[in-house]
C-alpha cells in the first residue's frame, strides 16, 4: 500500500511524503478522523479505530448500530480516515514560520458490515489489546455477551490507498538559527 494516484500526491511540502511510515503512524495512532458525505453534508467523527500492520490492507471501525457514521460505512459509501500524531510545537522568529512536527496518515476506501459473531469477537479483542497491550480477555475483563456483539456495529474498511505526511526538526525561519536576533525559536516536544 503507498501513494498510487493523483488524489494522494502530496502537493504541499511534498518532500514531507512518508508513504513507508503510514502502517506505523496507523498502528500508533489512537483517534481516527473519519470523513464521509451524508444527504450532502461533510461530516467528520472522531472514533477509536483498530489496524494491524500484518494486515495493512484494512482498518476497523466500531460504533452503535444506528450511528450516522455507521450507516453510511455499512451502506460501502466512499470514506476518509485521518490519523494524526502530534511530535512537536515548533515555534519561531518569524510569524509564518509557527508550525507543527507531525506524523499523519490519509486512508481512502471502502466500509462493510462485519456480521459474524466470532470475527467480530476476534477483531474487538485485538482492538483492546491494542489500545490496553496485555489486557487479556477472561482474566482482566469479561467476554462480551451475544448482546452486547449484536448492538454493536463493526465495520471493516478496505484501504484502497493512503498517503503519509510528516513535519520534522527546527523552525525554518530566516533568523531562526541566528541566536543574536529578535525573539526565540525551537521545539517543544510535546511527548517528552
Ligand atoms: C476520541 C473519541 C473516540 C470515539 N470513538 C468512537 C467509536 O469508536 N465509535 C463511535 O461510534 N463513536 C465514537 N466516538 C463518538 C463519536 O465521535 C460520535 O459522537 C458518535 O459516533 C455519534 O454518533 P451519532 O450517530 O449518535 O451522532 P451523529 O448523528 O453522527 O451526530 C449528530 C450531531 O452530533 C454532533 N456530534 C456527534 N459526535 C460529536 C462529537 N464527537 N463531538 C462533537 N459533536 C458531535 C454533531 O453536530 C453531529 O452532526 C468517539 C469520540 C471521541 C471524541
Amino acid at each position: 500500500m503507498s501513494q498510487r494516484s493523483e488524489r494522494t500526491r502530496i502537493r504541499n511540502h511534498p518532500e514531507r511524503a512518508v508513504p513507508d511510515e503510514s502502517a506505523e503512524i496507523l498502528a500508533q495512532g489512537q483517534v481516527a478522523h473519519v470523513g464521509f458525505i451524508s444527504g450532502g453534508q461533510p461530516f467528520v467523527v472522531p472514533m477509536a479505530y483498530h489496524f494491524d500492520p500484518l494486515s495493512p490492507d484494512v482498518l476497523y471501525l466500531h460504533g452503535a448500530v444506528r450511528s450516522r457514521a455507521i450507516e453510511q460505512l455499512a451502506e460501502g459509501q466512499p470514506v476518509c480516515v485521518t490519523v494524526t500524531l502530534t511530535d512537536g510545537l515548533v515555534y519561531s522568529r518569524k510569524a509564518m514560520n509557527h508550525s507543527m512536527n507531525y506524523r499523519s496518515v490519509m486512508v481512502f476506501g471502502h466500509g462493510k458490515l462485519i456480521e459474524d459473531a466470532d470475527r467480530k469477537f476476534e477483531i474487538f479483542d485485538q482492538m483492546v489489546q491494542r489500545y490496553f497491550p496485555g489486557r487479556e480477555i477472561g482474566q482482566d475483563y469479561n467476554p462480551p455477551p451475544p448482546e452486547d456483539l449484536g448492538i454493536t456495529a463493526l465495520v471493516e474498511v478496505a484501504i484502497d490507498e493512503w498517503s503519509g505526511k510528516a513535519r520534522r526538526g527546527p523552525p525554518t525561519g530566516p533568523d531562526d538559527d541566528k541566536s543574536g536576533a529578535l525573539g526565540s525559536a525551537g521545539v517543544i516536544d510535546i511527548n517528552g
